[in-house]
């Protein structure tokens, strides 16, 4: 006999991450994943390599410094903050903490997948709410609010489509629901919003409570690799997160590196100014070879091809000139592409392919 998990694990479908290799071809651009345009900060890098030195020790299981970086960095009250194994392994914990069996969690239908694997794995259903023009759909997910949830996530701008609601949306959802309801906004591309009156999420978590505000280093930051994750909350959601988590769940050299990132001079400046200009040159030159670009506020663009005949067609033009982007198909947008934004030189050979 073997051993088996409990039923519901088996109708998780494992996440599969943006591919990195072509059978074939050498020199390879991987657009397939949102990580940075241009990989870790200088300090980030220097304070990875100190940090090696220093392997034998476990890291600060309190992240103490790190929460102080951040607080300086984005006014926010450290103790209120908690910092987790990328904001992935939060997301998970969430679910298990306070979702779980016979109980009900609600995502948008093209929201972040974690949160269907994590709220699957806590043995909640996952309730996916369909959108409305690109966008999720605040009125259906307050509509689908049911005796038994006990969840929302949604992200801000949203992963896939890169779709940015505006904040007194966010604050109309947190409004419309009950108080034991636990409202997650997933913030993990906050940086990158040019857009005038955005507020990650802190404003909402200070004033209605109930909510968390998720933030992560592995995109504008550039540190993927090293998963680093934080929270944002009032104090007895911090207070849940820290029971569970692993009591040493960010090593020590992510921990160093997130708070050299933090104070690298003028990363998150450069990091959108070249953003915002080049996302805007490849949109315009995908728009022009007439596919349909989905206004986006983050550091990738989500491109539709009408058909999965056409998606495919185009990923295997891109592919062959080394270019990976992101199919969507496990989005259940067969249709579509995501495509990152990454450094000049990998956005003009973008323009290029669709020229
Ligand atoms: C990339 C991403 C995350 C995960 O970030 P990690 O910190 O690397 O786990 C979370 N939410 C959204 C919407 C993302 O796109």
């Amino acid at each position: 006999m073997t051993v088996l998990p409990r039923p519901t694990i088996l109708s998780i479908e494992p996440y599969v991450g943006g591919e990195s290799k072509i059978p074939g071809v050498n020199r390879i651009i991987k657009l397939s994943s949102n990580e940075g345009a241009f990989g870790p900060p200088p300090s980030a890098i220097e304070a990875i390599t100190r940090a090696a030195r220093e392997a034998h020790r476990y890291p600060d299981g309190g992240a103490t410094a790190l929460r102080e970086a951040l607080g300086r960095r984005w006014g926010l009250d450290p103790a209120r903050i908690v910092c987790g194994n990328g904001s992935d392994e939060l997301i998970a914990h969430l679910c298990l903490a306070y979702g779980g069996e016979g109980t009900e969690i609600i995502m948008s239908a093209y929201g972040f997948m974690m949160y269907d694997i994590a709220g699957r794995y806590a043995g909640s259903r996952v309730l996916k709410v369909a959108e409305k023009d690109g966008f999720a759909d605040i009125d259906a997910m307050l509509a689908a609010v049911g005796p038994r949830t006990r969840l929302v996530f949604i992200a801000n701008p949203n992963n896939p489509t890169g779709a940015l609601l505006p904040e007194s949306e966010m604050k109309r959802l947190r409004a419309g629901l009950r108080d034991d309801i636990l409202l997650v906004l997933d913030s993990a591309y906050a940086e990158y919003v040019t857009a005038p009156g955005y507020d990650a999420g802190a404003a909402i978590v200070d004033a209605a409570g109930n909510t968390i505000m998720l933030r992560t280093f592995s995109k504008i930051f550039g540190l993927g690799g090293m998963r680093v994750g934080w929270g944002y909350a009032p104090a007895g959601i911090v207070d849940t997160l820290n029971r569970v988590r692993g009591p040493f769940n960010v090593a020590a050299a992510s921990q160093a590196a997130a708070v050299a990132a933090l104070g690298e001079e003028g990363w998150v400046e450069k990091c959108v100014a070249h953003n915002t200009e080049w996302r805007a040159k490849v949109s315009a030159a995908i728009t022009a070879a007439g596919h349909k670009v989905q206004p986006s506020e983050t550091n990738f663009i989500l491109v539709d091809f009408g058909t999965a005949d056409g998606a495919k067609a185009a990923d295997a033009r891109l592919k062959a000139k080394g270019l990976i982007v992101r199919g969507m198909t496990g989005y259940g947008l067969p249709q579509a592409l995501r495509i990152t934004i990454g450094n000049a030189e990998e956005c003009q050979l973008v323009i290029d392919a669709f020229a």
